[in-house]
């Protein structure tokens, strides 16, 4: 782990930052290039000795994209950090990196539909074992670890759309007896304003950075935050693999962690504002919201994380054609998919990521026609309460 003492806020606007920059600009340029040439052949021969720091080949790295690593790696309190092209390839670059054939691998089981899939199915093909642990139970995921063979423990905290959180010190003592086993946590739905993995025993952090990092619903991105020994074996397996961030999305995500504080401080206020509003409300059935006293994990929420967050999910009194129209009558938030940006969102997830399953499927993994999912923009709260509000009126 780093030891820079300054706050959050502070790293977010200058970490990683040369000074000066290239033209003395207060801006980190977009270093537009594929590949990086040598003064003459003892530069190469220094360069491939380690003796100078430098970039070779655009696979490999590039200094607008390094600007993105350590302004995160700084965030997350790691060593080091590794961005890919989305969240997707630093989750299989990772889980590739750690495992091999005749190993095993514990995921939640409200994990990220695609990461499931990975696991379960492409995992599966290559001959790695797998459980998936209910979230929230760690007697369970102890239960679930086969000693000698299980090499990853992969938690989502908080989780979609349930928001459960993990008591990320407990997982990490389930280590003391498994030498060898990792624990990952995917904490895209935290930010690193609102929990810091590594500080409570984690061994990688894995980030959508599609989400709150980029912030502002215009990049694609991955992460992967941990120790250098580790980051830098994933970073080897992501230069053969080639899931690279480009440089123009690594600007955008530098651009975008600037306000990563303010912008997650500010949804913060507002989820709690907007669940405990919808908590009231005559017209909804249930709200799961880690900020709310009976939230399954309420105290785990509030013992280990600073905020809790800017999603909401919560059930409407009625069908799936009453939540429908619930969502059709909303005029700030907007029906899409992803969540984190600062325009707010809002889907049913029965008509999004699970569009093709019956009522009957959909409720086996959990998920009711009523349910409902808003991520929290940054509008102004008052305009979003009145909105959600004038929705559910005379629903
Ligand atoms: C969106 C998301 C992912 C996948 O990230 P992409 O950037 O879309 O590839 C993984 N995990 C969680 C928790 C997510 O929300």
């Amino acid at each position: 782990m780093t030891d820079d003492p300054r706050r959050l806020a502070t790293l977010a606007v200058h970490a990683g930052e040369p000074r000066p920059q290239p033209g003395h600009a207060v801006v980190t340029p977009i270093a537009c290039t594929s590949t990086y040439t040598f003064r003459d052949t003892a530069a190469l021969r220094d360069h491939f000795e380690g003796r100078s720091e430098r970039d070779e080949y655009g696979r490999y790295g590039n200094p607008t994209v390094t600007v993105a690593e350590r302004k995160l790696a700084a965030l997350e309190a790691a060593e080091d950090c590794a961005l890919f092209a989305s969240g997707m390839a630093a989750i299989t670059t990772t889980l590739l990196t750690l495992l091999r054939p005749g190993q095993h691998v514990i995921l939640t089981a409200d994990g990220y539909r695609r990461t499931r899939q990975f696991v379960t199915g492409f995992l599966g093909k290559f001959g790695v074992e797998h459980t998936l642990a209910p979230p929230g139970d760690h007697a369970a995921i102890a239960a679930a670890i086969v000693p000698g063979k299980t090499r990853v423990l992969l938690a989502e905290s908080p989780t979609n759309p349930y928001l459960r959180v993990a008591d990320l010190h407990a997982l990490a003592q389930l280590r003391q007896h498994h030498r060898g086993l990792k624990l990952v946590i995917d904490s895209t739905f935290a930010t690193p304003i609102n929990q810091q993995p590594l500080t409570q025993g984690a061994d990688l952090v894995l980030h959508s950075c599609t989400k709150y990092l980029g912030g502002h619903n215009d990049l694609l991105a991955g992460a992967v935050c941990g120790d250098a020994a580790l980051v830098g074996m994933i970073r080897e397996l992501r230069g053969v693999l080639g899931g690279v961030l480009d440089p123009h999305s690594a600007y955008l995500l530098t651009r975008g962690l600037k306000t990563l504080d303010l912008r997650v401080q500010r949804q913060n206020a507002t989820g709690q504002r907007i669940a405990e509003l919808l908590a009231a409300h005559p017209t909804i059935e249930a709200v799961y919201y880690p900020g709310l006293p009976d939230h399954p994990d309420h105290a785990v929420a509030r013992a280990h994380m600073r905020g809790f967050g800017g999603v909401v999910s919560f059930l409407v009194r009625g069908d799936e054609a009453r939540t429908s129209r619930f969502i059709d009558r909303c005029q700030l938030p907007q029906i899409g998919p992803s969540l984190g940006g600062v325009e707010s969102l809002i889907e049913q997830p029965a008509l999004m990521s699970f569009y093709e399953l019956s009522s009957e499927q959909r409720l086996a993994v959990g998920i009711r026609d009523n349910l409902v999912r808003l991520s929290v923009g940054v509008e102004d709260p008052e305009d979003l309460l009145a909105d959600l509000t004038r929705a559910l009126a005379d629903l």
